[in-house]
């Protein structure tokens, strides 16, 4: 599947652990990424410092479904069962 306009679940909920350009932290679940812009689409799309598990979170079914709000949900519990 193609990535759904306006959601950016998966740059929301999870947590990256490791820093990355622009967040030396890293991300914590539940935060917005400071990278994702006003139509929730990602600004280092196509730039080398974008972090390789953003690039390992392919679109699909089973993570996105038909909702943000599904999508949401099914990554705050993924992120909670795998840290
Ligand atoms: S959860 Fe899926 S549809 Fe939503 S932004 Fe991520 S890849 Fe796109
Ligand atoms: S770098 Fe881009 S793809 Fe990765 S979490 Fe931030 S906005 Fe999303």
């Amino acid at each position: 599947m193609d990535c759904r306009s306006n959601c950016g679940a998966c740059c929301t909920a999870p947590s990256i652990q490791t820093p990355f350009y622009g967040m030396p932290q890293g991300k914590p679940a539940g935060m917005r990424c400071v990278h994702l812009d006003s139509a929730e689409r990602c600004k280092l799309f196509g730039d080398d410092r974008r972090p390789p598990f953003c690039a390992a979170l392919q679109p699909g079914t089973e993570m996105c479904g038909d909702s943000r709000e599904y999508a949401m949900k099914y990554l705050v519990t993924l992120d909670e069962l795998t840290r």
